[in-house]
């Protein structure tokens, strides 16, 4: 199997000046569709997972599957990371069941679902790097808040990360990457108009890379949120407001910026669910789930692929050839 750390895909994206996708997936069908774009595409890639967010009742399962599905791509160099790891418990976990990357997630006190204080963060964060590094997982850290629901969930409000904690943030913590929030939000609901400087503060991923110039900036809440998509969601059935996202153009911007990690749920999502809901209006008779998820598997790899495209990091599978495997740097 070809898994990497996040540290050596993002050292890599750097060097070559690209940004690498991180596709959110909650079911094996899912991952498969990211790995045949990262295959088509020659691209190295990241796929992430939140805990509790995929449709088995045992995540120690469901990741051993992915990890198992991953290992049928040796072509692909592929990191496996935790996306929003809520507490240092649900991180341990993960790097214990494999993952080569997580997310701890300080930036909410798990008790309150209030903004957690810069100290409350840098303590949870550093105690998860100290776990981590030692096993040679890397970590990513949030700083201020991203908006918007992870989850259907929790609604956070947005805080944006100020470039001087960022600098005593990865000081103290020793993050290798670290999320920012520059004014975007997760979700199928972002924006009530096309997002302008006013929305995104990409002059601020500038002024946070001058500051923390060996840690790896990443941009979560990143999908477009495709209108063609949403109509199709709509015309079977669906009801998702209009609502912009994050245009292609900032996406690929970010990455001249200082970002390398891009964070897309939304956009792959509204695809797979697209075809699905086209499926099962078009073919009331079968009561077999497997046509369904095969069409929305085919949507959710092409839209993939096609962001591997803008973002950049399409065709460079290959620098990957002579790094170390995740098997091989592990503690
Ligand atoms: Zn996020």
């Amino acid at each position: 199997m070809t898994l990497i750390t996040l540290r050596q895909a993002l050292d890599g994206a750097r060097r070559g000046g690209y940004g690498i996708g991180a596709f959110n997936v909650t079911d094996v069908v899912q991952a498969e569709a990211v790995l045949d774009a990262a295959r088509r595409t020659s691209s190295p890639v990241i796929v992430q997972t939140i805990a509790g967010a995929s449709a088995f009742a045992s995540d120690e399962l469901y990741w051993d599957l992915l990890l198992r599905t991953i290992s049928h791509y040796p072509d692909v160099p592929v990191v496996l990371h935790l996306d929003h790891g809520p507490d240092e418990a649900t991180c341990l976990r993960a790097i214990d069941a494999g993952f080569s990357s997580v997310m701890i997630d300080g930036s909410l006190d798990p008790a309150t679902h209030q903004p957690a204080s810069f100290e409350a963060n840098v303590e949870v964060t550093r105690r998860v790097v100290e776990y981590a590094h030692r096993r040679g997982v890397s970590v990513e850290g949030e700083l201020g808040t991203i908006g918007g629901s992870e989850d259907g969930g929790t609604h956070k409000e947005i805080v944006l990360a100020d470039p001087e904690q960022a600098q005593a943030f990865v000081e103290q913590t020793d993050v290798d990457a670290l999320a920012v929030a520059i004014g975007t939000s997760h979700g199928a609901y972002k924006f009530s108009s096309p997002p302008d400087g006013s929305v995104l503060h990409m002059d601020l991923i500038s002024a946070i890379k001058a500051k923390v110039p060996d840690t790896h900036l990443v941009m979560h809440g990143s999908s477009s949120l495709p209108a063609d998509v949403r109509a199709e969601i709509n015309a079977y059935g669906g009801s998702l407001p209009e609502s912009w996202g994050v245009p292609e153009d900032e996406k690929a911007r970010s990455t001249t910026l200082g970002v390398t990690k891009i964070n897309q749920g939304m956009d792959s999502h509204m695809a797979f669910m697209a075809q699905l809901r086209r499926s099962l209006a078009q073919d009331g008779v079968t009561v077999d789930p497997a046509p369904g998820l095969r069409a929305g598997r085919a949507a959710m790899r092409d839209i993939v692929a096609e962001r591997m495209a803008v973002f950049g990091q399409a065709g460079h599978a290959p620098q990957f050839a002579d790094v170390p495997a995740f098997d091989a740097v592990r503690a």
